[in-house]
């Protein structure tokens, strides 16, 4: 295939074997010998009425996931033999999704629009999620590609340096959304996934903008995806522990940003608040309640190797162990950041390597994910 010429590395990464044990979930997937998990959350079955009041739902959704979690150390092969059922795990999940969306919580900005009856939030996404391409990625870090990469329109957040600013931040301005991208119902998104495994996608990676705001969306596509395919997060990871929650148990693979190593420069750059705080909060739930299986992407900024780049090294190194982390130097200034003298310039060499020899001081895996 085209891309064992382009990117040899995704073959050879494997060889690695530290790679290898940190992704064996995954790897097992691409191999077939073991089920993704939203195949396995189908199986589980859910009595639950869609007027029950939503702290009902949320405390069954709780019970599910110990349930589910219990399920996962059985042999996986003998999880193939479980039969779907028509009220599961992810139909609870999808409820409270669109529960959610009549005062919207989904990220930390919690707005609280109705986005069920038009109103919009901060992400100027109503209930209907669009994307803006989707196609096999071969530019993902080695391990990923071939990618099946979903890029939905908008994001929660306001980054000034944006590298993806035409489908997040740009259009919010000048354009109506559905002259610059396609809408989605579950359905069709379902196809779409779908469409990349029989491409050759090895995972389904949601990314944007942001996947945030359509989760309802990306739940309610699992009850029509059939495929053994790891579903894949790619997200600022500015979402609330009540949404965390809808998505931890059915993702295999999660590959958050990580900004900014404190607050001031989240709200600074991005417009948020609590920025350091509610990442490691996420961070640290997916590594010790998630699948585990964690590549975080840390773009280096301009003069922030001190405030952000040292800081956030130190903390994946102290608290998440079992992450490898890609030390991203492709920050261009782009958007809105030549208004911030400090950062309107690339990275300099001498920062990378500063960047690059503190993680290898503190043993953090890098090098052939970045
Ligand atoms: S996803 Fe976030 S930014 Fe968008 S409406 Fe919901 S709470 Fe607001």
């Amino acid at each position: 295939m085209v891309f064992r010429i382009l990117r040899p590395d995704a073959s050879t990464v494997w060889n690695d074997e530290e790679i290898l044990k940190r992704f064996s979930k995954y790897r097992g997937i691409i191999d077939g010998t073991r089920l993704a998990r939203y195949l396995i959350a189908k199986s589980i079955k859910c009595n639950f009425n869609i007027i029950d009041p939503i702290e009902t739902l949320e405390g069954l959704l709780k019970e599910k996931s110990i349930e589910f979690n219990e399920i996962l150390d059985e042999d996986s092969l003998d999880l193939k033999n479980r039969v779907v059922q028509d009220s599961n795990y992810i139909t609870l999940a999808e409820t409270i999704a669109i529960k959610y969306l009549e005062k919207c919580i989904f990220c930390e900005r919690q707005c609280e629009a109705n986005r069920i009856s038009g109103e919009k939030g901060f992400c100027l996404i109503s209930k209907d999620s669009y994307i803006s391409s989707a196609f096999l990625h071969l530019g993902e870090e080695p391990m990923l590609i071939p990618s099946g990469t979903i890029f939905f329109q908008g994001c929660n957040f306001g980054c000034v340096f944006c590298q993806n600013y035409d489908i997040s931040q740009a259009w919010k301005e000048k354009k109506n959304i559905e002259d610059v991208a396609q809408k989605v119902n579950s359905l069709s998104l379902a196809g779409i996934a779908e469409k990349s495994v029989d491409k050759g996608a090895i995972n389904i990676n949601y990314v944007g903008g942001d996947p945030i705001p359509n989760i309802h969306t990306i739940i309610g596509s699992l009850k029509f995806q059939k495929s053994n395919i790891c579903q894949l997060w790619n997200s600022n990871f500015f979402l609330t522990d009540k949404a965390l929650s809808l998505i931890i148990d059915f993702i295999d693979f999660w590959l958050p940003d990580f900004k900014y190593g404190n607050n001031q420069c989240g709200k600074k750059y991005s417009g948020v608040d609590n920025y350091f705080d509610i990442i490691t909060r996420n961070h640290k739930r997916i590594h010790d309640e998630g699948s585990g299986e964690i590549c975080i992407r840390h773009l280096v900024m301009p003069n922030h190797v001190e405030c952000c780049t040292k800081p956030i090294l130190d903390y994946v190194a102290k608290v998440l162990p079992k992450a490898v982390m890609n030390i991203m130097g492709q920050f261009r200034p782009q958007w809105k950041a030549s208004e911030y003298p400090e950062i309107n310039r690339r990275p300099t060499s001498q920062e990378m390597q500063e960047a690059r020899d503190y993680a290898d001081k503190l043993g953090i895996l890098w090098k052939l994910v970045s």
